[in-house]
């Protein structure tokens, strides 16, 4: 199996942003620039590592913003960008990979989409870029007055990520070290070598300029929010404690079910599966697969979640109401918010637990067994 690591710069100072921190630093809807940007490769299942490039004295900023991330320790780029690339590579070569993408640390919303079309180019042979046509007329001026209009028949705009078989590109790079380049591409063509082009994407902007921030934080604004709801029962059967919201209630029952019988997070997962028109947790988990015997239903719940990342999705917010005379939820009410916001990777403030009794009517009344309604909002984009 050939290895593909990812090599992220983001060795610039940000002079042209016109401010103190570097702009791969900043927010970008609340996540740093940088960490978006290495967060898509990381996640992405085709990337084997990611190695990161960084600035002189930048690394305090960079561990701060890649904190928690599965990451080797950044390399310190050079005075150019193209210097930058040369010091990471020389890096990677100490367990050199097959394939290396590289890709601008202040590009943050690159999709899995074109990381594929760019390993797809790569697994044909060769190098390959991810570029768009250009669509603009093409003016050469000088000092503000047209000069030529420029064909732009076959121009096309380079984009990162940039991929290459890993010995090339390190090769073009030890021997055109003093032929200046914006990218690695052209290292490539400087050394005679094909380079494809494949569909970049026109979201997949350098937020370079202090109104590029704005408009990535306009190209990152939910398009569009949903709500999906769910419902579970669990039938009460020996036991001492049922599980709740992912929390263990002691209890002098518990339920009879295939996996841990958590009618909370049952209810949720199928909320936000419906949320997305995603089926429900039966065609995902069947009851009769032995896989899901006595599994814990966090899994269930992560796993809606993935779906709903996978989407460009996240949860905004969930409301479960638990329906049972018994066992008092009250106490465990905390707990249950904590445990539910740290798999969804929310914040507490947007997962709510309630609970009531059904007044000792109907099968929860007559503690035969316990409910649960779940209602979900999520956010796509
Ligand atoms: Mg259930």
């Amino acid at each position: 199996m050939r290895r593909t690591v990812a090599l992220v710069v983001a060795a610039g100072t940000g002079q042209r942003f016109g401010s103190d921190v570097p702009k791969q630093y900043l927010p970008l809807g609340g996540v740093p620039i940088l960490r978006r940007a290495v967060a898509a490769f990381l996640d992405h299942p085709r990337i084997d590592a990611v190695q990161v490039v960084i600035g002189p004295g930048q690394d305090e900023a960079c561990a701060t913003a890649l904190a928690g991330l599965a990451l080797p320790p950044p390399v310190t780029g050079g005075a150019t960008r193209q210097e930058s690339v040369r010091r990471g590579l020389e890096r990677l070569s100490a367990d050199p990979p097959d394939r290396v993408l590289v890709h601008d640390g202040g590009r943050p919303l690159v999709a899995a989409a074109v990381i594929d079309r760019v390993l797809d180019a790569l697994d044909a042979g060769g190098a390959a870029i991810a570029a768009l046509p250009v669509t603009d007329t093409l003016k050469r001026a000088d000092d503000g007055t047209i000069g030529a209009t420029v064909d732009r028949a076959g121009l096309w705009a380079a984009q990162t990520p940039q991929g290459f078989p890993f010995p090339a590109l390190l090769d073009a790079h030890r021997r055109f070290a003093d032929h200046p380049a914006t990218d690695d591409a052209s290292l490539f063509e400087a050394a005679g070598l094909p380079v494809a082009l494949v569909p970049g994407d026109p979201d997949n902007i350098k937020v370079t300029m202090a109104d590029d921030l704005a408009r990535a934080e306009r190209l990152l604004a939910p398009s569009e929010f949903r709500t999906g709801m769910g419902y579970d029962v669990h039938r009460f059967g020996p036991g001492d404690h049922v599980m709740l919201c992912g929390v263990r209630v002691p209890h002098d029952r518990g339920v009879v079910a295939h996996s841990d019988g958590d009618v909370g997070l049952h209810a949720l997962t199928d909320a936000i599966l419906g949320a997305i028109g995603d089926g429900d947790i039966g065609q995902h988990f069947p009851p009769s697969d032995p896989r899901w015997r006595g599994a814990s239903s966090d899994r269930f719940l992560r796993h809606a979640v993935d779906r709903l990342a996978a989407r460009g999705g996240r949860v905004v917010n969930v409301d479960v109401t638990i329906v049972c005379e018994r066992p008092k939820v009250g106490p465990h009410r905390a707990a249950m918010v904590e445990r539910m916001a740290a798999i969804l990777g929310v914040g507490p403030d947007r997962v709510s637990v309630k609970a009531t009794t059904s007044e000792t009517l109907g099968f929860t009344g007559r503690a035969e067994g316990l409910a649960a309604q779940a209602v979900a909002t999520v956010a796509l984009r």
